[in-house]
């Protein structure tokens, strides 16, 4: 029985680099993607959203601030074909481009309601967990990529369907600093982020719990670079299941970045397609015992972590097997620390793990 739907758009192929650039966030991704998707026999998942309630569109609004949509909607209009940061690309397509995949995480959260042990993944691109209320997050150089958040959005739909709280599980190599911005004062949204320390965007500290009211609704985790799969799944183990069970979401949001995959050139991790196979099917675990859909929209991921970490991610959630995938192998005794140190401080807050 079919466990997965995949929303996909051939408007995604439209945000594309200036011509003559190389650039790793390009539509080639689609084609790894489904290439994979097919040679995996789960092509009968792929549904094809190229029109969607406009309503959904508007949630673009409900995340960014007015002033940032009407400057990307502005160059676009007028052509201007080009890099926004040293980053970021746009052409004539990207507002609309980035529009389709915000709409369709949006719609991606409500096929996911009201249907438990369920996956709903968006295959979409440009990325969006970079970008914050007004383009660049928390003091970041550049816009990492994204053009419009499209986790956030999908968090905002949730909440507006009464489903409190909501979790992100961002598991992009890269710290989720747009939605962290988006959400630090937020504490209906529990915002969860394992990334690689030390590089870009240079946020997601452990330390960095959430402001106001919202204080202890962000954890961040922060890895050491080479940290592979007992380092990921200790965490998972020890921390984030744990912690999913106190908080209970009502509605769970993975931002889905495979560029943590050992082949991947763009972050230093070591984790393989054996991660991403334990992560689906905790994930369907979670699903069944709380009585939901899980939501995962693509993030980063350019290379292999497309070509074997997406299957792997979506047939662990169709076919899970934990055990089969554990491992024996000790983690390194500093994530021990990391996981340690996270425990003292969820403790002081409105969990009990
Ligand atoms: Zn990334």
């Amino acid at each position: 029985m079919k466990r997965s739907l995949i929303l996909f758009s051939k408007i995604f192929y439209k945000h594309d680099p200036p011509r003559g650039v190389y650039h790793p966030e390009n539509s080639l991704r689609l084609d790894i993607a489904l290439n994979a998707i097919k040679r995996e026999n789960l092509y009968d998942r792929v549904e094809i959203v190229d029109t969607i309630d406009q309503r959904y569109y508007l949630y673009r609004d409900r995340v960014h601030e007015k002033h940032y949509v009407e400057y990307i909607k502005k160059l676009c209009i007028a052509k201007n074909e080009g890099f926004i940061d040293s980053d970021t690309y746009i052409n004539q397509h990207s507002f609309d481009v980035a529009t389709h995949a915000l709409g369709c995480s949006v719609y991606a959260v409500e096929l996911s309601l009201n249907i438990k042990e369920f996956l709903v993944f968006a295959l979409v691109r440009p990325p969006g967990h970079h970008a914050g209320l007004n383009g660049k997050a928390m003091g970041a150089s550049t816009q990492g990529f994204c053009i419009f958040n499209n986790v956030a959005a999908g968090a905002l739909y949730a909440l507006d369907k009464g489903l409190k709280p909501v979790t992100i599980l961002d598991i992009d190599v890269h710290h989720g600093n747009g939605t962290q911005e988006i959400f630090w004062t937020n504490p209906d949204v529990i915002h969860i982020d394992i990334h690689e320390e030390g590089i870009y965007p240079g946020t997601g500290y452990i330390e960095d719990l959430g402001g106001g009211d919202a204080y202890g609704t962000k954890i961040n985790i922060p890895l050491k670079p080479f940290s592979g799969d007992p380092e990921y799944i200790y965490v998972f183990e020890e921390l984030v299941i744990p912690l999913l069970y106190v908080i209970k979401p009502r509605c769970v949001i993975v931002s889905a970045g495979f560029d943590t995959h050992e082949k991947e050139e763009i972050s230093d991790m070591n984790v393989t397609s054996r991660f991403y196979k334990y992560l689906g099917s905790i994930l369907r675990i979670l699903s069944l015992r709380l009585g939901l859909g899980v939501v995962a929209v693509l993030e980063g991921g350019y290379s292999a972590g497309l070509d074997e970490g997406l299957p792997a991610f979506i047939k662990g959630f169709e076919e899970p097997d934990v055990d089969g995938v554990k491992l024996s192998t000790k983690p390194s005794k500093y994530v021990v620390d990391v996981v340690k140190k996270i425990h003292s401080l969820v403790k002081r807050l409105h969990y009990s793990i």
